[in-house]
């Protein structure tokens, strides 16, 4: 297995020089674009690795499914898919999904801006503070690693120029979705998209939704199977932005791309995947990463369809 891995990505590290770093959040821009790696977790219990895979970058849109995760456990599948609608969007990640009706919930999509920036007023906690602790314990969880922290000077970044995403919150603000102090809300979001990974913690936490919700080996049970189902199946139609069609016809998993490179994928009961090539396509996903996904799918019959 390992050599399959070592032999795709160096199939695939060609691609990482037709892509771009993302430039719109600043710090971003400063990545290595010939990074790619790769990190493997199966259900029976061994991992594999490859290429750059102990490399740290922020987790970006990858943190989405962990932010609705938490929303599912502090809430309940009806609350939630209240406030926050499960339709394909077909529209990239800071899109306004909604023309000139009033904005619904059902204009929301988890794996979108809007909708995860509304989805962090849905965290339990006293203040926006705790909220984001809770999620970064949750995701520190999830990957079995402590040592996760924010990665400052991208949180910062972001922070400074991230003025689409206050025009979304100042939208969900304007239309009652938000009642809480937009700034705030919105430093729980920058944040949260500045968590600190590696493939391997993307690929642990890909393990538990393949596992509905159980850690490996322990079979310590986090959170109810029906909330693995409900994040699945919305990676499977929105995990890619507006790639997610072609995601699932070539490759056929559910899986969440961000934007500083990462995209973890779901191979349901089977295993945990986590790619780090931060050389994007005009989609805003990892170029070579898909490349690596789609030969790994075809290779090992991943699809799920
Ligand atoms: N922090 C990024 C933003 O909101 C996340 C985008 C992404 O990874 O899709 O602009």
């Amino acid at each position: 297995m390992e050599e399959l891995l070592e032999r795709l990505l160096e199939e695939c590290r060609p691609y990482t020089a037709q892509g771009k770093l993302a430039d719109y959040i600043p710090e971003l821009a400063k990545g290595d674009i010939s990074d790619l790696g790769i990190y493997v977790v199966r259900s029976d219990g061994k991992h594999y690795h490859a290429g750059s895979y102990k490399k740290n970058f922020t987790i970006q849109s990858v943190v989405k499914p962990i932010l609705l995760l938490l929303t599912l456990m502090d809430n309940g599948v009806d609350y939630v898919r209240s406030k926050i609608g499960v339709e394909a969007t077909g529209k990239p990640f800071d899109a306004i999904n909604v023309t000139d009706q009033r904005l619904l919930s059902d204009h929301l999509n988890p794996m979108v801006n809007m909708g995860a920036i509304a989805m962090c007023t849905l965290v339990k906690g006293a203040d926006y503070q705790e909220r984001f602790h809770r999620l970064l314990e949750l995701t520190r969880l999830l990957a079995g690693n402590p040592e996760i922290e924010v990665d400052e000077a991208v949180y910062l970044s972001e922070k400074r120029t991230g003025h689409k995403n206050r025009a979304l919150a100042f939208l969900l603000k304007s239309s009652g979705m938000i009642e809480d102090d937009v700034e705030q809300v919105l430093d729980c979001y920058f944040r949260a998209c500045s968590i600190k990974v590696s493939c391997k913690d993307l690929a642990n936490i890909g393990y538990v939704l393949a596992n509905r919700g159980k850690m490996p080996q322990t079979d310590q049970r986090i959170f109810p199977s029906q909330y693995a189902h409900y994040v699945n199946a919305i990676l499977m139609t929105c995990g890619m932005y507006d790639g997610s069609g072609d995601f699932a016809v070539k490759v056929g998993v559910p899986a969440k791309s961000g934007v500083g490179g990462g995209i973890m994928a779901i191979v349901p009961t089977r295993m945990g995947i986590g790619i780090f090539s931060p050389a994007l396509d005009s989609k805003g996903n990892s170029l070579a990463g898909i490349q690596v996904l789609e030969r790994l799918s075809h290779k090992m019959y991943l699809s799920i369809f």
